[in-house]
């Protein structure tokens, strides 16, 4: 049967479990669940006597202790119990596995783990050092030593520190699940203490504040606290409890836990003024009364903390499903798992080329902006100029000059002219390879399964990209060829088509024709050559509407079609030869996202476990 034991035992797991994953916290569940987990704080002015309380409910010396500023960070300590008879032992936050038997190396490390936060000075630091200290002579509880109260700045501390303290303390006890123990000596008048005040404005019911009078053995003879401890100076809702801790002198000569307890327990029922309280004065029961309210305060809490655990799961069942689960050793599984990326990967490549996603209207661009563009500003005027088409035409005839066409200068201004198509061309096979290389990189990016692969990621990239390099090389082959095609056979219709050279004579003076010009060779040779530059300019403009249609069609075919249907399948044939060793080479993963999904998994098992343990718990009344 579930017990209060194993109840605040619960929570005090979910919070060790919490601290254990502290550096990765930081996320809203971790904070919320810590935030509803009941603890319990100490509050006092400097000196009053929080570390020595703290101490005493442990039964364990192995906080610093003394006069002037000792506690400069937050302690939050975790008391375990474990079964009678085993070895106690403390274990820190920040150096989690190592166990420490030796509670005087717990204070040293105390000590040593504030300093190297706040350095060797009077600082604070509001950073909390993580305790844990199983014991089977301890109650399970959570406390939080805090640095003590102060009205002015010493040497060596900064102005600000007397209201850096104050607003530290309070960030702790302003918690509605925070337990207030406001630690007053008896030796100061009640109503200038600082642990009231404080425990006052963050809890005005007084409903979580359970008033502690210390150093009641150093009240001036002939005075007792009574009015305090019988809640007649101030009225809380709990008692008041009284202490005697050990005094400077006791600590100095090692006075141990088991005789300070005695001695206390003495104090108390041999003491003419609190001999009739003896059973509720003393840090012993200071610590039963503490555990009995936390574990009232627990059960209140049961559905709170319930329900966050549960948010908790969720969210880490679904995040650890992003990341992806741990991959299989198997090489048959791993080539599975490989291809399986794969089409992942090709998915998303297709949809940027058919629409869905952005990019492959690109090429579009290229088709309808870039070579219509290229083919038009193609130098046909210089190379169509009378001077040149002379040149040509009168290389080509030779010393005999034609007669009537001249049938080998036209043929070869119109093969240099064709050969200009070979850039646009190229360049069109260029652009749309780049396009698809850029929509092979956004589609990896893009990619969420391979995120955790990076080895794999670029094995795709490579892949893809050395597929786009053939598809390139035939692509230009391929357009190369229609342009030299366009050149190895002219379509004889359209020159047949054209007007014959010697036709009607006119008078106009306008007019070019040869036989206007024919009482002046100069100008006859020129509209003569003209009119063979405009027949070529003709005929290569039709072939360039031709070839404006056909480049696509080849780049498509070649390079578009090609990565769409071809992309990965050299890969693949590929890796269908590769070992186990290599196939989990590919499957190396992003060392940090393994030690997310690592750290991912630990908190839903822990959270898994206190979920069974608070169903097995809850219904306790
Ligand atoms: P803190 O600054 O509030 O944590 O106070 P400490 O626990 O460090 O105690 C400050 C000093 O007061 C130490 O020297 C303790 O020995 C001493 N002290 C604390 N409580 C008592 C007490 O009940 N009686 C006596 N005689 N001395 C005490
Ligand atoms: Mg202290």
């Amino acid at each position: 049967m579930a017990t209060m034991e194993s109840l605040i035992g619960l929570v005090n797991r979910i919070q060790r479990a919490c601290t254990a994953l502290g550096d990765y916290g930081g996320d809203q569940a971790f904070s919320s669940l810590w935030d509803a987990l009941p603890s319990v704080a100490v509050v006092g002015g400097q000196s009053s006597g929080k570390s020595s309380v703290l101490e005493s409910i442990v039964g364990r010396d192995f906080l610093p202790r003394g006069s002037g500023i000792v506690t400069r960070r937050p302690l939050v300590l975790q008391l375990q119990k474990i079964e009678g008879g085993q070895q106690e032992y403390a274990e820190f936050g920040h150096l989690p596995r190592r166990k420490f038997t030796d509670f005087s190396l717990v204070r040293k490390e105390i000590q040593d783990e504030t300093d190297r936060v706040t350095g060797k000075t009077k600082q604070i630091s509001p950073v909390p050092i993580h305790l844990s200290i199983y014991s089977p002579n301890v109650v399970n509880l959570t406390l939080i030593d805090l640095p003590g109260l102060t009205k002015v700045a010493v040497e060596g501390q900064p102005e600000s520190i007397v209201l850096d303290i104050e607003n530290m303390v309070r960030s702790y006890v302003e918690k509605p699940n925070c337990i207030i123990l406001a630690i007053s000596p008896a030796n100061q008048d009640i109503a200038t203490s600082d642990a009231i005040k404080l425990a006052r404005e963050v809890d005005a019911s007084g409903e979580r504040t359970f008033g502690v009078l210390t150093k009641l053995d150093l009240m001036d003879q002939g005075t007792n606290a009574l009015d305090v401890l019988e809640g007649r100076s101030y009225r809380l809702q709990h008692p008041w409890v009284g202490i005697v801790n050990r005094s400077q002198a006791d600590i100095n000569k090692n006075v141990d836990m088991i005789a300070a307890r005695r001695k206390e327990r003495e104090y108390f029922a041999t003491s003419p003024d609190y001999g009739h309280l003896a059973s509720k004065m003393g840090s012993e029961y200071l610590a039963k009364l503490l555990s009995r309210h936390l574990e009232s305060v627990i059960k209140a809490r049961i559905p709170s903390i319930t329900s966050l655990i549960n948010k908790s799961i969720d969210e880490l069942e679904s995040e650890l499903d992003h990341l992806g689960r741990p991959i299989s050793l198997d090489a048959g599984a791993q080539l599975y798992t490989i291809l399986e990326l794969c089409r992942a990967f090709d998915k998303i490549f297709k949809e940027h080329l058919d629409g869905g996603r952005p990019g492959g209207d690109r090429i579009y661009g290229v088709f309808d902006n870039q070579l219509p563009a290229a083919l038009r500003k193609l130098p046909f005027d210089r190379h169509l100029s009378v001077q040149n088409v002379r040149k040509i035409v009168s290389e080509a005839d030779g010393y005999q000059p034609h007669l009537i066409a001249p049938e080998q200068g036209y043929r070869r201004l119109i093969e240099g002219s064709l050969n200009y198509f070979r850039g646009p061309a190229e360049a069109s096979v260029d652009a749309v390879h780049f396009v698809l290389k850029e929509l092979v990189r956004k589609s990896i990016g893009e990619c969420q399964e391979l995120k955790r692969f990076p080895t794999l990621q670029s094995t795709i990239a490579g892949a893809a990209n050395e597929s786009l390099e053939r598809f390139r090389d035939e692509g230009k082959k391929t357009v190369i060829r229609l342009v030299d095609m366009e050149s190895s056979y002219l379509t004889v219709d359209f020159f047949r088509r054209l007007p014959q050279e010697v036709e009607k004579v006119g008078n106009n003076p306008r007019d070019n024709s040869p036989a206007a010009a024919a009482n002046n060779p100069d100008r006859y040779a020129e509209t003569h050559f003209r009119r063979i530059g405009s027949n070529v300019s003709s005929y290569v403009n039709m072939v360039s509407e031709t070839l404006k249609h056909s480049i696509p069609k080849a780049v498509v075919y070649c390079q578009v079609k090609e990565a769409k249907q071809n992309l990965l399948n050299y890969f693949y044939t590929q890796i269908g030869q590769k070992e186990g060793k290599q196939l989990s080479d590919l499957l190396d993963e992003d060392p940090a996202l393994m030690e997310r999904r690592v750290q991912c998994a630990r908190r839903l098992e822990l959270y898994k476990k206190a979920r069974d343990e608070i169903d097995s718990v809850s219904w306790v009344r």
